[in-house]
């Protein structure tokens, strides 16, 4: 079984240890992003790095999950596989933001503990397309669509009917 990531940890001392982190975290701790997807029973797996001793405190990473969607064109399921990555700079003052390099995003540390669901929350958020539809599947459940709608009709017609008396 994979490690379970923390929902916070304190990011200066996690940097200043040059300490990684690896594992999963259940998709039902992150409560926005649920709010979009069809199925929030699923799992991301991300990795951390807190890095000292390039000139800034940084946290380096990537997330990914498979996330259940509402397909936009037939409104059914659909898995879609996303995956995201992050570059910070940890400043304990705004006054460091000189030192954050300029592909990094700045990240001001207040409190003890910092929160890891929310950096992997907004990544995950920001990777989900607007328009989210099936590839192939779609096309197949349409059809499926397609052939009840002619079944439909069909017994809809009034010489469809009598067709099947002349059997009966
Ligand atoms: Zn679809």
């Amino acid at each position: 079984m994979s490690k379970q990531l923390p929902e916070t940890t304190n990011f200066l001392k996690q940097a200043e240890r040059n300490v990684t982190l690896e594992g999963v975290m259940p998709l039902v701790k992150l409560e926005r992003l649920s709010e979009v997807l069809s199925d929030n029973s699923g799992e991301l797996f991300a990795k951390l790095q807190f890095t000292s001793g390039t000139g800034y405190l940084g946290l380096h990473g990537e997330v990914e999950a498979s996330l259940e969607l509402i397909c936009q064109r037939c409104m059914q399921p659909m898995k879609h596989a996303v995956s995201g990555q992050f570059k910070f700079g940890l400043m304990t003052d705004e006054k460091y933001i000189d030192k954050v390099p300029f592909d990094a995003d700045p990240y001001l540390l207040e409190g003890d503990e910092q929160s890891v669901v929310e950096i992997l929350e907004d990544e995950l958020l920001l990777s989900i397309p607007i328009s989210a539809t099936h590839q192939k599947a779609c096309s197949e459940f349409l059809h499926k669509q397609d052939e009840e709608r002619r079944v439909e009709k069909e017994k809809s017609n009034p010489f469809a009917v009598l067709k099947d008396l002349k059997i009966d």
